[in-house]
């Protein structure tokens, strides 16, 4: 199949990824995907690629990013990888539904542009190649909701939708996600390699990522002579900042296999993911994580041990196994940092102080007694010391004693720290509107019967999701009883 030329938009590409080399995937054009039509675009995410305002969403964009089009510069590509899935290796994997279009030249650095849904590949085992409307809409909404809350992510550029039956637990129809990141290379790429034994295939990538992402490794004080080790340090210390910041918002990923791990510490591949409602620790967002692998409060162990798995990978580069753990060690000292300095913003905590540790344990475990809702608790506590009224935090603890008993440890750490909690902090910090499971249904649901205003609205707030909007009080609301038996598998 060769597809049509479409008009440029002035996209400058480069295309690095798909110049490593045939070892890397498989030079290939998506599968067409019939009668497109526009279901969502992020004008943002456009903005942050460079492109011209009229061309997306236009005709010519559409035919592109639904496959049926090839925008020129692009080389289109499938990469191959392997990975760890539920902590079992799982051999070789791939691009088996995603199509890298290249990279190109954007204001910000080179952005990589991939299609989701594209298409069968030669690493689709026997997939088919497609994604549902149902699960595009869930990885556009949070992938721009996540990226308007500060956590590193990939982004979305658009979805376009098509009556092409797909078929999972039942007939659904199909979508294509463009989404974009500075690299979608993942730890399951160097896995692949390191499996294989093909060990200048790793090092090329190692070096192309240490060149492109990641150069301090090497020329830097941080390479100390082991550009490798290095970059396992650096690949550490972003993760940790990562499942810092998923704590903090109360994101739960849900297949957090080391295929779905970016090297870049973005947040990667959109599943059954989940943003907390009530604050339960031990909360399984994915129904097929039957042994609750990767529950909500597990997320950082289980990035450490995907962090492991890079590390035997990059082992035969490091050379001595005292440098891969060395590298992997900051890690145990980074969480904890990162983690505690996104806490101390939501609790609008401008000085560290030694008590603050217990202030943060102490809500965490009251939130987690009372199954209290995690976004209202933090935006009501905002306001709470903005107005220095604290009765509608108050009303959201069946046991009012031990919170009373937290708000004075809270005060007391004013007093330590001799500076009050800084609210417009916290109302940068804690967000309004957070895409909960309820939310996207009920936008899926209209999107399915043809009608995507539910969708746009919702994507309004989460661009800008610390803004109030008095119309909108229901989408920053508790969720309905409903939302709890909604029930998300990796069936997407
Ligand atoms: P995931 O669990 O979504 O991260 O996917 C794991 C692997 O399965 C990746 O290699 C995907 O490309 C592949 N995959 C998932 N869904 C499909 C599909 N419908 N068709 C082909 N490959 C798929
Ligand atoms: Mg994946
Ligand atoms: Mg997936």
């Amino acid at each position: 199949f060769d597809a049509p030329l479409t008009a440029s938009p002035g996209l400058h590409w480069r295309n690095r990824f798909a110049a490593l080399g045939p070892q890397f995937g498989t030079r290939l054009q998506a599968t067409p995907l019939p009668a497109p039509h526009w279901v969502a675009h992020s004008a943002s995410a456009a903005q942050a690629l460079g492109l011209d305002a009229h061309w997306l969403p236009s005709d010519e964009a559409l035919q592109a990013f639904s496959g049926n089009a090839l925008l020129p510069g692009s080389a289109p590509l499938a990469s191959v990888y392997s990975g760890h899935q539920f902590g079992v290796w799982a051999g070789q994997l791939g691009d088996g539904r995603a199509l890298l279009l290249g990279e190109v030249d954007t204001p910000h650095g080179p952005q990589e542009i991939q299609l989701k849904g594209s298409g069968p590949t030669p690493y689709s085992r026997g997939g088919d190649g497609r994604a549902v409307l149902r699960s595009s809409i869930r990885e556009f909404l949070c992938s721009e909701a996540m990226h308007a809350l500060g956590a590193p992510t990939t982004r979305a550029l658009c979805i376009t939708g098509s009556p092409l039956p797909v078929y999972r637990e039942r007939a659904e129809t199909a979508a294509v996600v463009t989404r974009t990141a500075a690299s979608f290379i993942r730890f399951g790429h160097f896995e692949h390699f390191a499996a294989r034994n093909q060990l200048d295939a790793l090092r090329q990538l190692a070096d192309t990522v240490i060149d492109q992402h990641y150069p301090d490794c090497r020329t830097g004080a941080a390479g100390n002579g082991n550009p490798y080790a290095a970059l396992l340090q650096a690949v550490s210390e972003r993760t940790a900042a990562l499942v810092a910041q998923w704590q903090a918002v109360g994101f739960c990923h849900g297949v957090l296999n080391t295929d779905n791990m970016s090297i870049l510490g973005l947040t990667l591949d959109y599943g059954p993911f989940q943003l907390l409602d009530a604050f339960v620790p031990g909360h399984i967002c994915n129904h097929s994580d039957t042994q609750g692998r990767y529950a909500f409060h597990r997320q950082p162990h289980i990035a450490y041990w995907n962090l492991y798995c890079l590390g035997q990978a990059l082992q035969p580069l490091i050379g001595e196994p005292a440098a891969v753990h060395a590298a992997l060690a900051s890690y145990k000292t980074e969480f904890p940092r990162q983690f505690m300095g996104r806490m101390r913003a939501k609790l609008g905590l401008t000085t560290p102080h030694p008590a603050e540790g217990a202030v943060m344990d102490g809500i965490l475990q009251l939130l987690a007694d009372q199954g209290v809702d995690y976004p209202i608790f933090w935006r009501r506590l905002s306001h709470a010391v903005a107005q220095q009224q604290f009765e509608p935090v108050r009303d959201l603890f069946a046991d009012r004693a031990p919170l009373d008993t937290w708000l004075l440890s809270y005060s007391e750490l004013e007093a330590l720290t001799g500076k009050a909690p800084d609210a417009d902090l916290m109302l940068k910090t804690n967000p309004c509107y957070v895409l909960r499971n309820h939310l996207a249904e009920e936008a899926i649901a209209a999107a399915q019967a043809g009608d995507f205003s539910v969708l746009h609205t919702l994507q309004t707030l989460l661009e800008r999701p610390f803004d109030e909007h008095p119309d909108y009080t229901a989408q920053a609301g508790f969720p309905p009883d409903w939302a709890s038996s909604i029930s998300i598998s990796c069936s997407s």
